[in-house]
């Protein structure tokens, strides 16, 4: 059955791929696009505005909630939190890509996920869900070898370190039974001292157009082990987005991941 689904965000970097993502998956109608309130671009044409090509879909600054299925949001935390009220309000499910929200909007959310069905992940592309599985695997062989994720992105990025390399963190932190919260650290500075055994360090790097780089490395005594996913496209997260919404159609309420829609847990 076609699924009706609407973009919020629609003129973004991800709100462009999500055009190019559900215009050509043959079960997915693109039945909505939503640009901010007051937006210039309220009224054009998503798909011109897209470079997509005319789709006689003019984009609207005001969510409109009877006109989707399922809505999909990459865009700033503060946009995702109203417009997951509206869905609720609705019961509406919906699929969130933003990264970065605070503790406070994390609980808004599983608040709201035990009224509408929500798949959120911090990276929706096939690769980085087996690599999380990957690093769990690993750091419960590799004992003893000291874990650092490392990742790189675009100098328009606004968050760091990336949900995604704080995901990764977590997955080699569960496997281990540590809590990321007290063995994370994010950037070195000055006479740090020695390295303590339980750590996670984060590094981050940002610039030019790199749409996002993650390695996970294990470095014992002697060897290293380096688990790394690059991405070339955003069209992999926008398709991985789609594949979600299709998904959600037949769940119950709930907080879901990526994990769960491919099957991985
Ligand atoms: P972008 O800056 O290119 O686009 C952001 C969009 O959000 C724009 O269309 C902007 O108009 C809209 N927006 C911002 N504030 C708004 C508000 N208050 N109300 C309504 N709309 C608002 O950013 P991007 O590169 O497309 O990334 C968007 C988000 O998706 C970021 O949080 C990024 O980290 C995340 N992201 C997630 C994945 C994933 O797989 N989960 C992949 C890539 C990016």
């Amino acid at each position: 059955m076609t699924q009706k689904i609407a973009l919020v965000g629609v003129n973004g970097r991800m709100g462009r791929a999500l055009v190019q993502a559900v215009q050509e998956d043959k079960s997915s109608l693109l039945s909505a696009a939503f640009v901010r309130q007051g937006s210039a671009l309220t009224g054009l044409d998503a798909g011109e505005v897209t470079g997509f090509g005319r789709l006689d879909l003019p984009m609207q600054d005001s969510l409109d909630t009877s006109l989707f299925d399922v809505l999909i949001d990459f865009t700033r935390p503060e946009a995702t939190m109203a417009y997951m009220n509206a869905c609720v309000s609705a019961k509406k499910p919906m699929v969130i890509g933003t990264t970065g929200f605070s503790a406070a909007e994390l609980t808004e959310m599983q608040a709201a996920a035990q009224q509408i069905p929500i798949v959120f992940a911090p990276n929706f592309s096939v690769g980085v869900n087996l690599l999380l599985g990957l690093v769990a695997k690993a750091a419960q062989v590799l004992t003893d070898y000291d874990i650092e994720v490392i990742e790189a992105h675009h100098r328009y990025k606004v968050d760091a370190p990336s949900g995604t390399a704080l995901r990764l963190g977590q997955a080699a932190a569960d496997a281990l039974g540590w809590d990321l919260n007290q063995c994370a650290v994010y950037g070195r500075e000055g006479i740090t001292g020695e390295r303590p055994a339980q750590q996670i360090g984060f590094a981050t790097v940002r610039g030019g157009d790199v749409v996002g780089d993650h390695t996970v490395l294990f470095a014992g005594l002697g060897e290293r082990v380096e688990l790394t996913h690059k991405a070339s496209s955003r069209l992999t997260f926008a398709q991985g987005a789609v594949r979600a919404a299709h998904w959600l159609a037949h769940q119950p309420a709930g907080l879901y991941d990526m994990q769960d829609v491919l099957g991985l847990r």
